[in-house]
């Protein structure tokens, strides 16, 4: 497994990316410093547009003007549940907000497209049958999400998560979907691995 400390690597590891291109050109031209364009994203309202087996979740879970918007959020906690053991859990809202940076970006850049979701909260008892998963994978703390977004490779993807994300960024050769979570902040490339 190859880790990297800082999200900086990625970003130079996949220069060829021309969406993470465009979100370093934003965030060196913005108005403002990096985080401002980030945050703009975020500022009036946050929506997330989700599929996952089949179903289907657009949802706008938080203004500016309301705040959090509890039904919603609940709505996506159990759009995010451990389906395997039927487990509801309480999804960090880092984490939504991270999906939600993500979804903008590519939607102001042309590219409106909802996230596919392959995994989130996962129980221990499901997570130890995960094969490769890490013991104490931030899947159990409701801080992470194996995701996919069509037209969009898995570098790309990871490239862009890591500009949005506080946390873990990580993809695996040959699998298509891009792991992120809001635990410590790491960067990994896995040849191995099949979950984490
Ligand atoms: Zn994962």
């Amino acid at each position: 497994m190859s880790e990297f400390p800082v999200r900086r690597r990625l970003l130079l590891s996949c220069g060829c990316c021309a969406l993470t291109a465009l979100a370093t050109d934003a965030a060196a031209t913005g108005s403002g410093a990096p985080e401002d364009w980030r945050a703009s994203l975020l500022r009036d309202k946050r929506e997330l547009w989700l599929l996952r087996d089949g179903e289907e979740l657009r949802t706008t879970y938080w203004t500016a003007k309301a705040g959090f918007n509890r039904d919603e959020y609940l709505n996506l906690c159990w759009f995010l549940r451990d389906k395997h053991a039927g487990r509801v859990f309480a999804m960090d809202r880092n984490l939504l907000d991270l999906l939600c940076g993500v979804q903008a970006w590519l939607g102001r850049n042309g590219h409106a497209m909802p996230i596919q979701i392959n995994s989130a909260y996962r129980t221990m008892a499901t997570n130890r049958t995960i094969e490769g998963a890490a013991r104490n994978s931030q899947h159990i703390l409701g801080r992470a999400a194996d995701i996919v977004v069509p037209g969009v490779s898995p570098v790309k993807l990871a490239g862009m998560a890591s500009l949005f994300g506080r946390g873990g960024t990580g993809f695996y050769v040959g699998r298509e979907f891009v792991h992120v979570d809001t635990g410590a902040e790491r960067i990994w490339i896995d040849q191995k691995r099949r979950a984490s």
